[in-house]
């Protein structure tokens, strides 16, 4: 069985709670009961359990069953709430004498409003409980209830003013809540933001140093474990100096730029390319074996060939790359030291070309 996710584990103890809260109001109607102060009968009294009992495990299967999306607001809190006012109103009805005291649970059911509403939720939660406030009052007249108009209207004001108490304060936590929220978005997507900046190199765009040594350690990790083993290719491009003095090093930081979204478009997705400084390059393959990688640097060497350099006229660039493949049991470290040390042979027979080690 699966879990639901995480808002919806949040909806379901939020229900979970209001339930735990009309399973507390049964038991006062219980207490009443056997108090004298019900007029209702046993049967009568099972049946209200009974609705109320159900009514809590409907809410609760709805959102296990994930019912509760099709709704505008999946948490149900405004149909909750006027649903668990109504029920203390349709038990309220069956009291003697204590009515006003027993009709307080309302202000516990405005309270689970200070979890979702806002002021317009309030406002139709507040409406809804004076509309069931006068059919009470009406029901009451009609069964013809001992009535005392002065002591009513008293009661129902103090009712009304602890109501809209209550619903302040839980606007108030509600409008906190949303304050609270928002910050926590915003700080999350900072955060993200800045775990982007601290991996990316500034001018390319690319990987940077910091990070191409995180992934190889974490290649090496996985490749110890006999997943796949992994090819390293270091890149350094002959006679940049000369592109940097036809062009200024605008210029060349712009060929930089053209360079690395040609890499970026020539390997893999699952391929990992980083800038670790100056016109130096880290190639991470793979999955990948030396065949595998000296075919890929062919492509590059073509696509790089093939490049019109836009704003950079008759612009042709070379590199020499040094590769090594993983041997497993030994620091990535040397890996990267053997690639270094082949593309210095690289460079010492000529440039533009691939040595392996
Ligand atoms: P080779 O590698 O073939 O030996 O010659 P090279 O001219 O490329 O020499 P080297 O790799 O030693 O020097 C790299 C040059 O790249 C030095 C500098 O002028 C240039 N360079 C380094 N970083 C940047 C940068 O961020 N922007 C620009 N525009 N140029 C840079
Ligand atoms: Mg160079
Ligand atoms: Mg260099």
């Amino acid at each position: 069985m699966t879990l639901p996710p995480r808002d919806q584990l949040l909806r379901l103890r939020r229900t979970l709670l209001a339930y735990t809260a009309s399973i507390l109001h049964l038991l006062l109607c219980w207490l009443l009961f056997g108090a004298g102060f019900m007029s209702l009968s046993l049967g009568g009294m099972l049946v209200l359990s009974f609705v109320v009992l159900a009514s809590g495990v409907l809410f609760l299967l709805s959102i296990w069953l994930n019912l509760n999306l099709r709704f505008h607001d999946p948490s149900l809190t405004l149909v909750q709430m006027c649903w668990a006012i109504a029920v203390v109103f349709i038990s309220a009805y069956f009291v003697e004498n204590l009515r006003a005291l027993f009709l307080m649970m309302v202000l516990v059911v405005m309270m689970f409003g200070a979890f979702r509403l806002r002021l317009g939720g309030f406002v139709r939660v507040g409406l809804f409980t004076l509309l069931c406030y006068a059919v009470l009052m009406a029901a009451l007249w009609w069964r013809g209830a001992a009535i005392e108009p002065r002591v009513e209207l008293i009661q129902a004001l103090e009712f009304f003013v602890l109501v809209l108490g209550v619903s302040l304060l839980g606007l108030e936590m509600s409008s906190l809540r949303n304050v609270l929220q928002q910050r926590n978005h915003d700080l999350h997507q900072a955060l993200e933001r800045i775990q982007q900046l601290a991996i990316t190199d500034e001018l390319t765009g690319l990987y940077n140093r910091r990070f191409a040594n995180e992934l190889m350690s974490q290649q090496k990790a996985l490749a110890d474990r006999g997943q796949y083993g992994f090819v390293v290719c270091l890149i350094d491009l002959d006679y940049f100096k000369t592109v940097n003095d036809r062009f200024g090093h605008a210029g060349g930081d712009a060929v930089l730029r053209q360079l690395a979204e040609l890499f970026r478009h020539t390997v893999r997705d699952v391929d990992f390319i980083a800038r670790l400084g100056g016109e130096e390059f880290l190639l991470l393959l793979s999955r990948t074996d030396t065949a595998g990688a000296e075919h890929l640097v062919g492509r590059l060497q073509e696509a790089l060939r093939d490049k019109l350099w836009e704003g950079f006229g008759a612009l042709r660039l070379t590199f020499s790359v040094g590769l090594s493949a993983y041997r497993g049991d030994e620091p990535w470290e040397d890996t990267l030291q053997r690639a270094d040390a082949a593309l210095y042979q690289a460079k010492e027979e000529g440039r533009d070309r691939l040595k392996s080690l």
